[in-house]
Order: C-alpha cells, then sequence, then structure tokens
C-alpha cells in the first residue's frame, strides 16, 4: 500500500478530522502512489489515520477522502458521498429553504469531496475538478452526478488558476450528455437570471449570494441604490424588482454588463430607472466623493482580494479603501451591505477592517445583521475555512 509518513506530533489536524496534509507534515512517501491516486497517511509510528488523495505537486499534499481504514475509496464511496450531497438539497428545496432551480450540489470539502465543485443550472451541471483526486475520479463522478439528477449536460469548468498548483492544465468542455445552450435561464425565488456557463465568472453565476440578494430586494424600496461589483446584475435585479427608487451600477467587465442588461429584460421591471457604468470601482468612488454624490444603499461585493493569508495585508487595504468610500457615500440612515470572499480573511477581521473604515470616514454605525454563504455551500465542522462568505450590513447613524 502507498503510505504518507508524517513527522512527529504532525497528526493533531487529522486526528480533528480536518482533510488536509501539508507538505511540511510528511516525513516520507512509501511506494509508488500516483497524482491523484488513494493513499493511507500514517502517523510517524505507523498507525493508520485516513486514506487520502495524493497531490504530489501541491502544498497541500494529501486530501482525505475517508477517516475509516475499512472504507473502500472506490466508485460505491463516490456514489454514496454523491446521494448524501444532493440528498441535502432536495431537504433544502422541500423545506423553502432554497426556491430556485440553481443550487451548488457540491462543495468541496464541506460535503466529503475534496476538490469537487458541482453546480446545477436547471438541466445542466457545471463541475470544477480542483485537485488531482477529483481529476482522478471526475469521470465516474460525472456518470454518477447525471443519473443522480437526470440532468441533460455536464459542462466542466475546471479552467481556473489553482489547478496549476496541483500540476493539472486548466479544461473546459462538454464532459457528458449534450451541448448546454449558450445561456441557461435560471429563476431564483421571483428573480429571473441568464447564466452563461461557457464564459460566466467560476461556473456561471454566483449562487452564494442567493439569500443576501433576497435581503437587499426587501430593504431597497423608494431609496437610491449603488450596487459595486456588480457582474451580471445580481443585487441590480434584486434592487429593480424590490422597488428601488434608482439603482446605478458599476462593473469593469463589459460583457458582464451586457448579461446584466439582458437580465434586467428578463424580470418584470422598469429599465429607466437602472444606470450601468462600465469602470474601476476604486476611482469611481472617489469621483463620486469629490462630485459629493450619494446613495441610500450601497452593495460592495467585490472579487477574492486574498487566496491566502500571506495576501491579507493587502487586501485589508483595498477592502479598508472601498468601505471608507461607501460610508462616506451614504446618506444618514443609509445601509452598506458589505461582502469579503478572500479566505485569508475572516470574519474578525473583516469586522475590524469594516470599523477603520467607519472610523477614518469620521461616521458612526451600527452591523444590524451579519451574512454568509448560503446552506448549499455548507462548512463541515471540521473544515473551518469552508466559511469564506462574510458581510454585513451596516446602518450608518
Ligand atoms: N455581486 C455579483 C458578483 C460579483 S463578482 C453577483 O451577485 O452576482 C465580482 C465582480 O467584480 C466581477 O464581475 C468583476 O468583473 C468585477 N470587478 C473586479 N475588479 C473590479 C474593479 N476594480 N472595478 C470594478 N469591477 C471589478
Amino acid at each position: 500500500m502507498n503510505k504518507i509518513i508524517l513527522k512527529p506530533n504532525r497528526e493533531k489536524s487529522l486526528l480533528r478530522r480536518h482533510p488536509w496534509v501539508f507538505s511540511g507534515a510528511v516525513a516520507k512517501v512509501e511506494g509508488s502512489p500516483q497524482p491523484g491516486g488513494t493513499i493511507d497517511i500514517c502517523t510517524s509510528s505507523g498507525s493508520f489515520l485516513a486514506q487520502a488523495a495524493y497531490s504530489p505537486e501541491s502544498q497541500i499534499r494529501a486530501r482525505v477522502w475517508t477517516f475509516d481504514e475499512a472504507e473502500k475509496v472506490d466508485e460505491a464511496y463516490f456514489l454514496r458521498r454523491l446521494e448524501a450531497a444532493v440528498e441535502m438539497r432536495r431537504l433544502l428545496k422541500d423545506t423553502g429553504w432554497i426556491d430556485s432551480n440553481a443550487v451548488r450540489l457540491v462543495h468541496g470539502e464541506s460535503d466529503g469531496l475534496p476538490g469537487l465543485v458541482i453546480d446545477q443550472y436547471g438541466k445542466v451541471l457545471v463541475l470544477q475538478a480542483l485537485s488531482a483526486g477529483a481529476e482522478t475520479w471526475k469521470d465516474t463522478i460525472a456518470e454518477q452526478v447525471m443519473e443522480l439528477t437526470g440532468a441533460e449536460s455536464l459542462y466542466e469548468r475546471s479552467d481556473v488558476d489553482v489547478r496549476r498548483l496541483e500540476g493539472l492544465p486548466e479544461k473546459k468542455g462538454l464532459l457528458k450528455g449534450v451541448e448546454p445552450p449558450d445561456r441557461i435561464e435560471i429563476r431564483e425565488a421571483d428573480l429571473k437570471f441568464w447564466v452563461d456557463v461557457r464564459g460566466g465568472h467560476k461556473t456561471g453565476y454566483y449562487l452564494d449570494q442567493r439569500a443576501n440578494r433576497a435581503l437587499v430586494k426587501s430593504m431597497v424600496r423608494g431609496r437610491d441604490v449603488l450596487d459595486c461589483f456588480s457582474y451580471t446584475g445580481g443585487f441590480t435585479i434584486a434592487s429593480a424588482l424590490g422597488g428601488a427608487n434608482s439603482v446605478l451600477s458599476i462593473d469593469s467587465s463589459g460583457e458582464a454588463i451586457q448579461l446584466a442588461k439582458q437580465n434586467l429584460q428578463l424580470n418584470p421591471v422598469d429599465p429607466g430607472k437602472v444606470y450601468w457604468i462600465e469602470a474601476d470601482v476604486f476611482q469611481t468612488l472617489r469621483t463620486f466623493r469629490d462630485s459629493r454624490k450619494s446613495f441610500d444603499l450601497i452593495v460592495l461585493d467585490p472579487p477574492k482580494f486574498a487566496q491566502t493569508a500571506s495576501q491579507a495585508e493587502r487586501a485589508a487595504r483595498g477592502y479598508k479603501d472601498i468601505n471608507l468610500l461607501a460610508f462616506k457615500l451614504l446618506r444618514p440612515g443609509g445601509l452598506l451591505f458589505t461582502f469579503s470572499c478572500s479566505g485569508g480573511i475572516n470574519e474578525d477581521l473583516f469586522q475590524q477592517i469594516v470599523a477603520g473604515a467607519a472610523l477614518d470616514a469620521g461616521v458612526d454605525a451600527q452591523i444590524i445583521r451579519r451574512m454568509h454563504q448560503g446552506p448549499d455551500h455548507p462548512i463541515s465542522v471540521h473544515f473551518p475555512e469552508g466559511a469564506y462568505l462574510k458581510g454585513l450590513v451596516c446602518r450608518k447613524e
């Protein structure tokens, strides 16, 4: 059997069921495991800890499939995990926690399937294999998830740079079933969107913000809204449909704005109330500050500024800049919906950054709500890194 033997005293995280083995914890590799192959993880004295997928190129040298020595990592193993993941989403739909035909079916480590993401947009599934292990079992998983869901297409969007850390090339294309349409119409409560699974970000759409779009929608009536980093208009459409007085949407991607405009047409709203700016948010907010523009509600949903803890400091400055400007642009009593999806910035640090921004803007504010990713993006209790999206609703005094 192929094995990783850990250095002395490096088994603690695995005993707590954290699923990653970092290269620095590895004393030696026995046998000749293939990338993505299954390998036993053992303590320095040789006792079994877990079975994992081997990633020789990655800093995360192995990702755990199971802590059970007797459980076989085979096709039946993946079917059990996929069934459990699909079943959980069924529960979310049956209970009304999710009212949409678009849902994250598999959320990697937190669904016991490290490195694997599968999103569903109606009859189309989109898969990302982000680790050597997920790549190895991709075809098995593809077949099983198509069968389980009855979907018509499974498209792969493994064109992400984290694959390079695993020594894997970027990949994109049809994996199973029929070619998906150019755009897929999805419904999220009473909101409708087009999703471009070939050209869009990630798998095409930001499913993780579903509940927060609904929160914004419930707060906008009669307000002047500024949606920063609007992508295909998630918060913009929610605001327009929620009865905002006006919505100004900013994104640097012309393509995203094009699709956002089409999304607006899908919904019964007055397009005359929505304005689009294709520009850099940092610069635009400064211009707005200088020209003393003001808004009643601002959404800040920037891309990941920090991939890792080491980039956190630079990222923190970015978050502070935009939050400071947003506090200045808010009218008294105005609401700021501010987010971070950076893994390297935790919830406490994010709150400190926002507090610092308010202080430097010379305003007082209250946090009236905390926001997170939706329940189809679960967080394994043993994998706190799974909690990546955090947000605050702040009310300016
Ligand atoms: N709020 C969106 C998701 C935002 S994703 C939703 O709910 O669907 C982040 C967006 O920020 C992307 O569309 C990207 O094009 C845009 N972006 C990245 N950097 C930017 C910048 N400096 N200025 C403006 N937009 C930027």
